[in-house]
């Protein structure tokens, strides 16, 4: 279900904004005053699947860990099974992994080998675009997998940092809002 725009202003409006968090300078955009709204999370969830009802999509990749509250509502949404991108060694079997740098710092994603596959259509979601240095290693990562496609989503996006520019141009990216 599409959200109307004053719906998704009242959920604009929820986010929380914790000055300094988790270093000073960063206006960290605070996500559990939406998802601790019961009908706010279930909006949320209606609208970021809304996009992707036809696209087929047979896993959804939720990126540690706030992008594991969207990706699992998503997956059930979609009728897509769930993925975690992990931060390193916390997923028990082989992995693959990557390193980026973010706003606040370089991390490394792992992904399990095995949980993508060629006949896969991929959504990787997560809460927020920031710089976009953590989705484009987890797209780089997933495409190293060979899936047959790879959408991209997030609840909400700090436009000014300028992480949709980060994407190759072929790449389908959605947000609900920005900031
Ligand atoms: P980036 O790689 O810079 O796009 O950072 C995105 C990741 O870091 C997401 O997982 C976000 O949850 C988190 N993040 C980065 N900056 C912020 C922010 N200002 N507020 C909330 N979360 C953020």
């Amino acid at each position: 279900m599409k959200m109307k725009p004053e719906q998704l202003q009242q959920i604009k409006q929820l986010v929380r904004n914790v000055p300094d968090f988790p270093a000073k300078g960063i206006q960290f955009k605070d996500l559990t005053t939406v998802f601790k709204d019961a009908d706010a999370l279930r909006l949320v969830g209606q609208a970021l699947a809304e996009p992707y009802r036809d696209k087929d999509v047979t896993k959804v990749v939720g990126i540690e860990a706030r992008g594991f509250i969207g990706g699992s509502i998503l997956a059930t949404e979609l009728g897509a099974g769930f993925v975690p991108l992990r931060k390193p060694g916390k997923l028990p079997a082989i992995t693959i992994k990557k390193s980026y740098t973010k706003e606040y710092g370089v991390d490394t994603i792992e992904i399990h080998k095995d949980a993508i596959t060629p006949d896969d259509v991929v959504l990787i979601h997560d809460d927020l675009l920031a710089t976009g240095g953590t989705m484009l290693a987890a797209y780089e990562l997933v495409q190293t997998m060979n899936p047959k496609k790879v959408y991209v989503n997030f609840i909400c996006a700090l436009k000014e940092l300028g992480g949709l520019e980060k994407f190759p141009p072929e790449v389908e990216v959605t947000t609900l809002f920005d900031f």
